[in-house]
C-alpha cells in the first residue's frame, strides 16, 4: 500500500499534484482508495469543491472528511489550508460505508455496524468518524462491541479550533453533516494493522465517587456540584476560561478497568460539569495532571511496538487537549512516527478505540492514537530505533519535572493511606458490629439486621423465624468453675449455634446480651422455626463442652410476616422463652 499527502490551500491550484496521484494510482493497478479530508476551516463551500474534485477524478465515493481542531502532516501540526491523505491498497478491501444519524437511533446503526464487521471476510478493522456529542455514542459502541474479538476499532469525533466551538461536523463529497457516521471497514486476508492508544497522565489525590450523572454531564460529585472539584483543590473559578485552564487537569474515570480521561468543554451555572466523553453514577474519578515526562515514555513505548510493525501507512488521531497541552511542541510527540511512515490525520474532539481486554469500545480523551497499516509482511531492513526527541524540553521542564516528581510521590503516599485508612475502617466497623468474645453479631447488629429482615419482607413480604435462647443455670456454671471457664461455654455454645445454621440462607445468630441469644431463621414459619429450636436444644444438651461438661437451654421461637409489629414479636418471644424455663427449662415454647 502507499499514503500519500497533500496540501489544499484555497485559491490556489492543486491539479498538478492531483495528476500526479491520478497516475500513480491508475499505472500501478491499486484495488482500491480511500481519501481522508481534514479540514480545520468550517468553510461548506470549500470542503464539498475539494470533496467533490477527489470523488469525480477518481470515480470513487471513498471520499469522507471530517472538521478538524488541527490537521497533522508527515509527523508535524500544519499550519494552513486543507490536508488530504490517499490511502492506495494493493490487495485490501477498504469500504466507507454511510449511517445518517438521527439521534435515538444509535442503537440500531450499531448493531448493523457488528453486522457488517462479522459478514465481512477478512475484516480487519473498522474505522468510525463522528460528529459532535449530541449522538448517544454509549448505546452505538456497545452494539458495536458485539463483533468478532480481533477486529480493532478506531475513529475520532469531528471539531473545530476552538474551544467552544460548535463545528462538529463530518463531510463528504455530498454535503456537510451534524449527524452522519462514516464508517470504513479495512478487511484483507494481506491487511495488517495496529492500533493503539498512548496516554502519559496521572491521577493526583484521592478518588470521588460520581453520583449523579447523565452522558457527558457530570452532576454531582461525593454528592456536591461537581465544579467544586475544580474550585476546591485547583482553584479554577468558574468563569469563562474555566475549559482552557482546566484541561491540564482533566478527570479520569474508572470503568471496569480501564483508564478514561475525560475534560470538560464548559461549567453550566449550578455547576455541572459538560465533559468531551460520558461518565456514569457510582465510578470513581480522579483529578489528573500532564507530566511531560510520562507523556513522552508512555509514546516512546508505542513507537518501539510501531518500529516492529514496520507500516506503509499511519494515522494518527490526536486529542486536541494534547495539542493544548504542548503548545510550541506538539511536534515532538508526533515527527518519529513520520520515520516509520507517511502520517497523516488530525487532533479530535475525542477517540474511539477497543479495549485489547474486554472488547469493549469506548470514548477516550487526551489520547494520542495511532494507526499503524502494512499490506503484506514486513519489508526486511534495518531496525527502526523511534523515539521522542524530548531535548527541547530539558531545562526549563525541570522545575515543572521536580515538582511532578513531589506530586507523584505524594498521591502514591496519600493512596496507601487511604488504601490503610479504608482497611483499617473496616476493621473498626467488624469490631463495632461484633461480639469480642463469641464472634457472633453484638446485640446493636443484631437488632439491626433482624430490623432489616422486618423492612424487607414488610415490602416484599414472605416470613422468617426468630428464636430467643437462653443457657439454664448458667450462673452455677460460673460459680462451680470460674468465670473463665464460664466464658468459654459460651463460645462453645456459639460455635454448636453457628454449625447448626451451616446452609441456611441469610440465617444468623446473635448475642442479646449475658447468656441470651437470638436466632433469625428466613423463611422459616411457626412449625419450622419450632422443630429448629428443639433440634437445636438437643444437639446442646447433647454436646460436651469441654470442663463444664454439658449444659442445657431453653428457647421461645416464633414467627413473624409482613403485618407483624417487631415489639409484639419481640415481647411474645421474650414471654415464650420464660414460660420455657416456668416449664423447667431444657425445653422449647411456641409464642
Ligand atoms: P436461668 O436458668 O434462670 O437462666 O439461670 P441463670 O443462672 O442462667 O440466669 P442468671 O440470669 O441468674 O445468671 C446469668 C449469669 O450469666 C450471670 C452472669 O454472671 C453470667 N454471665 C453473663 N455474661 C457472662 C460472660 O460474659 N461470661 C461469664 N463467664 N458469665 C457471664
Ligand atoms: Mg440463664
Ligand atoms: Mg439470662
Amino acid at each position: 500500500m502507499k499514503h500519500i499527502t497533500l496540501r489544499y490551500v484555497s485559491g490556489l491550484d492543486f491539479n498538478e499534484e492531483l495528476d500526479e496521484l491520478y497516475s500513480e494510482y491508475s499505472n500501478y493497478g491499486y484495488k482500491s482508495i480511500l481519501f481522508h479530508i481534514y479540514s480545520g476551516v468550517l468553510d461548506e463551500e470549500l470542503v464539498l469543491s475539494v470533496s467533490r474534485k477527489l470523488s469525480e477524478r477518481f470515480s470513487t465515493d471513498q471520499v469522507i472528511g471530517t472538521i478538524s481542531a488541527g490537521e497533522i502532516r508527515n509527523g508535524r501540526l500544519m499550519d494552513r489550508g486543507v490536508l488530504i491523505s490517499a490511502m492506495l491498497f494493493e490487495s485490501a478491501d477498504v469500504t466507507v460505508h454511510r449511517f445518517p444519524a438521527a439521534s435515538g437511533r444509535e442503537s440500531d446503526i450499531g448493531k448493523d455496524i457488528c453486522n457488517i464487521a462479522d459478514s465481512t471476510p477478512y475484516c480487519k478493522a473498522l474505522e468510525l468518524l463522528l460528529p459532535g456529542t449530541n449522538l448517544h455514542t454509549k448505546a452505538l459502541f456497545e452494539k458495536i462491541s458485539n463483533c468478532r474479538r480481533d477486529i480493532q476499532v478506531f475513529g475520532g469525533y469531528a471539531g473545530g479550533h476552538s474551544m467552544e466551538s460548535s463545528e462538529h461536523f463530518v463531510f463528504d463529497m455530498n454535503g456537510l453533516y451534524s449527524d452522519m457516521i462514516f464508517l470504513v471497514t479495512y478487511a484483507g486476508e494481506d491487511f495488517h494493522i495496529s492500533v493503539d492508544k498512548s496516554v502519559g497522565w496521572q491521577t493526583l489525590g484521592v478518588p470521588f465517587k460520581v453520583t449523579k450523572a447523565d452522558e457527558n454531564r457530570l452532576i454531582t460529585v461525593d454528592n456536591r456540584p461537581a465544579v467544586e472539584l475544580y474550585e476546591k483543590y485547583m482553584q479554577i473559578e468558574a468563569d469563562e476560561n474555566f475549559a482552557e485552564e482546566t484541561f491540564e487537569f482533566p478527570l479520569m474515570a474508572e470503568l471496569d478497568g480501564e483508564e478514561l480521561l475525560r475534560h470538560t468543554i464548559t461549567v453550566e451555572p449550578d455547576g455541572t460539569l459538560l465533559l468531551a466523553g460520558y461518565v456514569t453514577e457510582g465510578m470513581n474519578i480522579y483529578l489528573c495532571y500532564g507530566a511531560p515526562a510520562d507523556i513522552v515514555k508512555k509514546v516512546d513505548n508505542r513507537l518501539e511496538e510501531i518500529s516492529q510493525f514496520r507500516p506503509e501507512a499511519i494515522l494518527l488521531y490526536s486529542c486536541s487537549v494534547r495539542k493544548s497541552f504542548w503548545e510550541d511542541f506538539v511536534n515532538i510527540e508526533m515527527m518519529p512516527f513520520q520515520q516509520a511512515a507517511p502520517t497523516a490525520g488530525f487532533h479530535t474532539w475525542g477517540e474511539v478505540n477497543r479495549d485489547k481486554n474486554n472488547g469493549n469500545v469506548l470514548e477516550y480523551n487526551i489520547t494520542l492514537m495511532s494507526i499503524a497499516m502494512r499490506e503484506g509482511e514486513p519489508k526486511p531492513g534495518e531496525k527502526l530505533r523511534l523515539h521522542v526527541d524530548d531535548s527541547v524540553l530539558k531545562g526549563q521542564a525541570s522545575l515543572i519535572k521536580r515538582l511532578t516528581k513531589l506530586v507523584y510521590a505524594t498521591t502514591t503516599e496519600l493512596h496507601k493511606a487511604y488504601k490503610d485508612l479504608s482497611v483499617m475502617n473496616d476493621k473498626l466497623q467488624d469490631m463495632a458490629d461484633h461480639d469480642g468474645l463469641t464472634g457472633l453479631c453484638n446485640r446493636r447488629r443484631t437488632e439491626q439486621l433482624v430490623t432489616e429482615c422486618f423492612e424487607s419482607i414488610k415490602h416484599n413480604g414472605g416470613k422468617a423465624g426468630l428464636l430467643m435462647l437462653d443457657i439454664d443455670h448458667f450462673k452455677k456454671v460460673n460459680d462451680t468453675y470460674g468465670h473463665e471457664v464460664g466464658d468459654k461455654t459460651l463460645i462453645a455454645t456459639a460455635d454448636v449455634m453457628n454449625r447448626s445454621l451451616e446452609g441456611i440462607e441469610g440465617a444468623f445468630a446473635g448475642r442479646w446480651g449475658g447468656e441470651e441469644f437470638i436466632i433469625l431463621l428466613p423463611s422459616f414459619d411457626a412449625d419450622e422455626a419450632f422443630a429448629f429450636a428443639d433440634k437445636l436444644r438437643k444437639d446442646i444438651s447433647l454436646t460436651d463442652l469441654g470442663e463444664a461438661g454439658r449444659i442445657t437451654v431453653s428457647l421461645g421461637s416464633i414467627s413473624f410476616d409482613s403485618k407483624s409489629d417487631i415489639k409484639t414479636v419481640y415481647r411474645k418471644l421474650d414471654d415464650a422463652l420464660y414460660a420455657a424455663k416456668d416449664s423447667g427449662r431444657n425445653s422449647v415454647i411456641k409464642a
